[in-house]
């Protein structure tokens, strides 16, 4: 089969590198618009179920993976100048860029046929040109759009405005930092990367500034710099579709659906996206019945992630009028606040004030 592949993100090369290992192979080639030196970002979460996954699918892949992956077991909450740490599910990040750079190299040693720097032929072009079109070129996807009446595509832009950054200093897990200023509350959702790095993202309605932001966080970043790298304020753009194919056109990753950043899912739902698909294509008797397949067995998993996200978003969107609860009560609040993570979940003797003359670990 013939598979032309719009966008080189997690959704697309991974897909491209999965599909290369059927048997026989399935000729993809792949168009990403980016040239390799412009690949942004800081880290992205990678749930233990991710690396399952891309294991299940590519054993190779995930080998090189593993070891680029920084885990950790514990959440601390920063507010009002003092933080408290409890444990918490194993979770794991990494770099962008590093994960980026493995698939391609994943993609070059399969034979997928990768055209860097280099925007995705006009749609009509695609579908006449290919069996099937994998659009995977993002949340803003303009393949998508070239067809939307077709997908039944709405977008919503979610409050307040954030911002990406990195810290130059690995935090110990997942951190959430509040401040309260006279313009309401700045929120920071951090976990480390890589050693020395962690992603910083920034939540406020008043857009900080550089010199507000570091010294709103001086206190947790502990003379560490915040970096921009491109870094845009913006608003959460949640995607949805009515429908992920139209012909043999269909949607993968955040072309199909974005979830609440807060919930560290977009790159996990793209890789599971992709293995879908794959796996799909394989057992199918056509094209058609493979892409119902494929939407049959992941819508329902996306829209209860997006529903656990949108809980996310409206929580810390509310925290403006979370007053002064007691910190365990703060905590549990944020741990459970989409129904996503209960309190089973907590190690039961680790949630406690911790004073805030000290700073809690990093690297
Ligand atoms: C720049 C950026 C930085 C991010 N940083 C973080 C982060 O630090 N932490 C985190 O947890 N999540 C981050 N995310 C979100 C997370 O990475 C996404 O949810 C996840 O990557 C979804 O994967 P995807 O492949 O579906 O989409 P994307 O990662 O958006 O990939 C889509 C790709 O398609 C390309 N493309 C778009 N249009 C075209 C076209 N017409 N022709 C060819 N190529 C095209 C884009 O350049 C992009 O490389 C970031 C997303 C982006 C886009």
């Amino acid at each position: 089969m013939r598979i032309a592949v719009a966008g080189g993100g997690p959704a697309g090369l991974a897909f491209a590198a999965f599909a290369r290992l059927a048997d026989p192979p399935d000729e993809v080639t792949v168009w990403e618009r980016h040239r390799v030196e412009d690949t942004y970002g800081f880290g992205v979460i990678l749930p233990p179920a991710a690396l399952n996954t891309i294991r299940r699918a590519d054993p190779r892949l995930a080998d090189a993976l593993e070891p680029h992956l920084t885990g950790w077991d514990e959440i601390t909450v920063h507010r009002h100048g003092r933080f408290f740490t409890t444990g918490a599910p194993h979770l794991g990040a990494m770099s962008r860029r590093t994960l980026l750079r493995l698939l391609r190299q994943r993609c070059a040693e399969l034979g997928v046929r990768v055209h860097q720097g280099a925007p995705a032929p006009g749609i009509a072009a695609l579908a006449a040109g290919y069996d099937l079109v994998v659009a995977a070129d993002g949340a803003r996807s303009t393949t998508r759009d070239a067809l939307a009446g077709q997908f039944g595509t709405t977008t919503e832009r979610l409050a307040p405005d954030y911002l990406w950054l990195g810290a130059e200093r690995s935090f110990d897990g997942l951190a959430f930092i509040v401040v309260a200023t006279p313009r309401g509350p700045v929120t920071a959702h951090v976990y480390p990367y890589e050693p020395g790095r962690s992603t910083f993202l920034v939540e406020a309605t008043h857009r900080p500034g550089t010199e507000e932001r570091a010294r709103l966080f001086a206190h947790p970043l502990a003379g560490a710099r915040l970096l921009e790298n491109r870094s845009r304020w913006s608003r959460f753009l949640q995607v949805r579709n009515s429908t992920w194919s139209s012909g043999n056109v269909v949607l993968l990753g955040d072309a199909a659906h974005t979830a609440h950043y807060s919930i560290g899912s977009g790159t996990r739902l793209a890789l599971d996206d992709a293995h879908a698909l794959v796996t799909a294509l394989r057992s199918e008797p056509s094209v058609p019945a493979a892409l119902a397949a494929y939407e049959a067995a992941r819508r329902p998993i996306v829209e209860h992630t997006q529903r656990i996200g949108r809980a996310s978003a409206a929580w810390f969107a509310g925290l403006a009028d979370a007053g002064d609860a007691p910190p365990e009560r703060f905590l549990v609040d944020l741990v459970t606040r989409g129904g996503r993570v209960s309190m089973r979940d907590l190690s039961a003797d680790t949630a406690g004030v911790v004073p805030a003359d000290t700073v809690p670990g990093g690297r």
